[in-house]
């Protein structure tokens, strides 16, 4: 087989390829040359069944997280999405020889805040490895990664999620981290099956990771989701990972295995190609199902790597891990122990606490943690568990209720109510974030003020905030007298509306004068209708009632 000169060969998962380097980093081109039969084939979709021996599923994750650093973990190359391919290449990013790796300060930092943030034991001490594999997006044939001693060991994540019959009561569990250690991420292959070719990527090779593992403590789908989602606030919160699973910044591998409780784990597989909580528990909860019925009919789990089809709900075999891989795990030679100290009174004497990375001044950055964010909403304005994780789950939401609550004396219940709800839910209909809402804090403070006040109805308020989110500018006082929507409570007037009413419906007002009190609420829905919303509902209320109740005594 003819190649030219400088080509290589690769082989890898029993396909062989030929590697073109190309000058200045442009994309690599590989051709396949010859493809074993594939064993990705969709399997039926399985039944449910209840299981006799009370399988129950175990799952434990792996994560790993891109760290939101300007450059990548040891080279000076800038980390951005959607870049021009290999257009964010240093040389050490593309292995040249005799490059050497500069550890990134930022990256470290932020390994050690999301180690204290999820209660790790941050190691004073940690180590880089070379963890060799052989793939066309790894140039040097090795990652670098903290295989021997990670920078955090030992932590716990807790995370809620609604449980109970009207999914509205709060259930906390915990899971136990393992470890979080500093990596590498490996570049990107694009397969283009058409032209039977693959093109290299190298902009994320290079750019720092935190793996996270994760003790084999949840039972399905929805409570690694629940975690999942606890942990990108969290790291959202420190800015440590913009954790967009659909971007790639947050990549999850979920390990997945059933037994008997009491007796030891199963044979696990480990599910890739999740790129979204909703499918990472959907993924999870088909895969129990799939082994249960596999060990039910008398089978045999294989221990093995599957992807999930999103398209389909089905994980379906990649390869099987029967056969312990050898990584020749060793050493990294060209980086030095990393060292953390705890605070500076420990720093060596003439070192400079900018140039360290201080523990104890990390903890001091630590900002409020989500779920400390929730139960202080929960204690500080009486309102539901289900609001604060609305609020927390939505960036910029609790600084906009807040500020809400800051200028106007409406219950927190109500205000959360029109936050929540009105001022979500116009958000997502029209795919905006917090930030871009087109209505303020003080502008929906103003709007509550004139409701709380008397000045308008319910009904005329949400018809004002509609006014205000199309209008974008206008205040909701302007839009009142524009429109003549202020609240009517001239008596006269009212009594006037009431008895027009009260003469029309004869049959609900018997229904009234009977004791049917519900029907009230009718008639008080006509005069609303006939005032446009407008009426003062108090006022309205204590004349009808006086009227059918008048009628009563004098009949
Ligand atoms: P490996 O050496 O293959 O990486 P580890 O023992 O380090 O295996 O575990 C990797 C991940 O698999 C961890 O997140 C762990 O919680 C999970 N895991 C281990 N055993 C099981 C099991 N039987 N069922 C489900 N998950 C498991
Ligand atoms: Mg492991």
């Amino acid at each position: 087989m003819a190649t030219s000169a400088n080509a290589m060969l690769y082989h890898v998962n029993k396909q062989i390829f030929i590697f073109y380097p190309k000058a200045s980093f442009n994309p690599c081109l590989i051709r396949r040359i010859c493809t074993s039969s594939s064993r990705c084939g969709a399997q039926p979709r399985l039944k449910v069944k209840s299981s006799p021996q009370q399988l129950v599923g175990v799952v434990g994750l792996e994560i790993h997280a891109q760290i939101q650093s300007s450059t990548k973990l040891f080279s000076g190359s800038p980390v951005r999405f959607l870049a021009p391919p290999n257009s964010l290449v240093s040389f050490f990013d593309a292995s040249l020889p005799g490059t050497l790796p500069v550890l990134n300060r930022r990256c470290v930092e932020a390994a050690v805040m999301t180690g204290l943030a999820l209660n790790c034991t941050i190691n004073r001490k940690s180590l880089f490895d070379r963890k060799h594999y052989f793939y066309a997006d790894l140039p040097a044939g090795y990652q670098i990664t903290q295989q021997r001693r990670p920078v955090a060991v030992d932590g716990t994540l807790t995370y809620s999620h609604l449980g109970g019959k009207k999914r509205n009561q709060v259930l906390k569990k915990t899971v136990r981290i393992t470890q979080i250690q500093l990596e590498q991420d490996s570049g990107k292959s694009l397969h283009d099956d058409q032209r039977c070719h693959t093109l290299i990527d190298l902009n994320r090779a290079g750019v720092g990771l935190m793996e996270l593992v994760m003790e084999p403590d949840m039972s399905c789908g929805e409570e690694a989701a629940a975690a999942v989602r606890e942990l990108q606030l969290i790291l959202q919160a420190l800015g440590t990972c913009q954790g967009n699973m659909s971007e790639g910044q947050l990549r999850v591998d979920a390990n997945v295995s059933v037994h008997v409780p009491g007796e030891p784990l199963g044979v696990r597989t480990e599910v890739k190609n999740i790129n979204s909580a909703r499918f990472l528990a959907r993924a999870i909860d088909y895969e129990i199902q799939r082994q249960t019925d596999v060990l039910q009919r008398g089978g045999r789990v294989q221990n093995e790597t599957r992807a999930y089809d999103s398209k389909s709900g089905e994980t379906t075999p990649m390869r099987d891990k029967e056969g312990l891989q050898d990584y020749r795990f060793m050493p990294e030679p060209n980086l030095p122990p990393l060292i953390v100290y705890e605070d500076k009174a420990s720093l060596p004497a003439g070192m400079d606490a900018q140039q360290a990375v201080v523990v104890e001044q990390i903890r001091e950055r630590l900002p409020e943690l989500p779920s400390v964010k929730r139960d202080r909403l929960v204690q500080m304005y009486a309102i539901l568990p289900e609001h604060s994780f609305t609020l927390v789950n939505e960036d910029g939401l609790v600084d906009y209720f807040e500020a809400v609550m800051k200028e106007t004396k409406r219950e927190p219940r109500k205000v959360i109510g029109w936050v929540a709800n009105e001022l979500l839910g116009h958000l997502k209909q029209r795919d905006l974030s917090v930030s871009q809402s087109p209505i303020s804090p003080s502008a929906l403070a103003e709007l509550l003020e004139l409701q709380e006040t008397g000045r308008i109805s319910s009904s005329v308020a949400k018809q004002v905030f509609q006014e205000m989110w199309r209008s974008s500018g206008k205040t909701s006082l302007q839009i009142i007298q524009e429109q003549d929507l202020g609240l009517v409570s001239n008596t006269a007037e009212l009594n006037s509306i009431c008895q027009k009413i009260v003469d029309s419906y004869p049959n609900e007002v018997h229904a009234v004068r009977n004791g049917n009190k519900k029907v009230l609420n009718k008639l008080m829905g006509f005069v609303q209708k006939e005032t446009k919303g407008r009426a003062d509902p108090v006022l309205v209320r204590a004349i009808l009632e006086e009227k059918t109740t008048t009628t009563t005594t004098t009949s």
